[in-house]
């Protein structure tokens, strides 16, 4: 069983904020040259930097500071799209960048890198995703944001996993079969919540698919008062021992709200900056992951998402490379379901 002497200080936020806040191989110097640098040419580029809850904590306060915003990929869309810069620097993974610019095709994207990607994306190709639909013609089409362009033009409506439930019932309650695509733990979630059967696609997040529930376990019984607060993209036998299942925003919000004091967090690490924010008071705690022998030592981030730095932020802005470009034909098409969510989610506040 694991103490509290056996845990290691990465996984309390505090520490790993001192520490994420000079990115690896980083002076205090060299982060403040960058800071100033890319103030300066998202003045001069007339740029705005919106970033995502799990880029580095540099990056997120570095968008904080020049007016620019952290966010789910949805309202980093919704944010850029209102916004009067012409260029948008997308600090995220690329199906983000696409969507920013579907909601905003008059605007530049640019991102870090295109590199960026995400496996739920990678995990659900347009070709091979269009066919399986194609051979399910009386099913309505439900795609997760975290999809590419092509796909989303494929489906009828796209959800964040703020809205799933919402959308789904919806469907259901008129009739309809639904094709869910591509996160599998996060459409057994879904079905589970709703008692709607869905087909499903076989995708996953190799981020949060490693979170482990025994791990969670003994993490637990060291820490007995501790909330457990899940992103739905786990596995199904996580989200059990979980206290709040929510979105990114939606864990942000529970961190605040519930009572205690410590909270155990099975989403990416990144997602510390905002909660710490939102609940300076409050110790966090990485929920483990890793093979079998999970232990809270292992650490939750994104591969993609770390590809972020300052370094490329920089190069992006001075030279424009990796800009994010889609086909007119099929912004059209992929603004279509989004813009159905939207909508639907405009009614349900109003
Ligand atoms: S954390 Fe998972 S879902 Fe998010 S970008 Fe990375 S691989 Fe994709």
């Amino acid at each position: 069983m694991l103490s509290k002497q056996d845990i290691s200080e990465r996984i309390l936020v505090q520490e790993h904020l001192a520490k994420e806040h000079l990115p690896d191989d980083m002076s205090r110097e060299d982060v403040e040259r960058y800071k100033a640098r890319i103030k300066a040419l998202l003045k001069e580029k007339d740029a705005c930097l919106v970033a995502h809850y799990y880029t580095d904590p540099i990056i997120q306060e570095l968008a904080e500071e020049t007016g620019g915003c952290v966010a789910d990929s949805l309202e980093m869309a919704r944010f850029g799209s209102v916004r009067p810069e012409k260029t948008l620097l997308v600090a995220g993974v690329r199906f983000m960048g696409e969507t920013a610019k579907i909601l905003s095709p008059e605007k530049r994207i640019l991102m870090p890198t295109l590199e960026a990607t995400c496996s739920l994306d990678i995990g659900c190709p347009a070709p091979e995703f269009t066919a399986f639909c194609d051979a399910h013609p009386d099913y309505e089409v439900v795609v997760y944001a975290n999809t590419s362009a092509a796909v989303k033009a494929r489906a009828d409506w796209v959800v964040t996993s703020s809205i799933a439930l919402d959308v789904v019932e919806h469907l259901a309650d008129e009739g309809k079969k639904i094709i869910w695509a591509p996160d599998k733990h996060l459409g057994a979630y879904v079905q589970k919540e709703t008692g709607i059967d869905m087909l499903m696609w076989d995708g996953a997040c190799i981020v949060h698919e490693e979170f482990k529930a025994k791990g969670l376990l003994d993490l637990k019984q060291v820490y007995p008062d501790a909330a457990i607060l899940v992103h739905p993209e786990s596995p199904a036998s996580v989200i059990e021992l979980a206290d709040a299942v929510g979105s990114t925003s939606q864990l942000i919000k529970a961190a605040a709200e519930l009572p205690n004091r410590e909270l155990i967090v099975a989403t990416d690490r990144g997602i510390f900056y905002k909660m710490q924010q939102a609940a300076p008071d409050k110790v966090f705690i990485e929920a483990p992951t890793g093979g079998s022998g999970a232990t809270c030592r292992s650490c939750a981030h994104c591969p993609w998402m770390a590809l972020n730095g300052l370094e490329n932020i920089v190069t992006a802005l001075e030279e424009g490379r990796d800009e994010v470009l889609v086909d007119a034909a099929l912004i059209d098409e992929a603004r279509k379901p989004l813009q159905r969510m939207l909508d639907f989610s405009a009614a349900l506040k109003g």
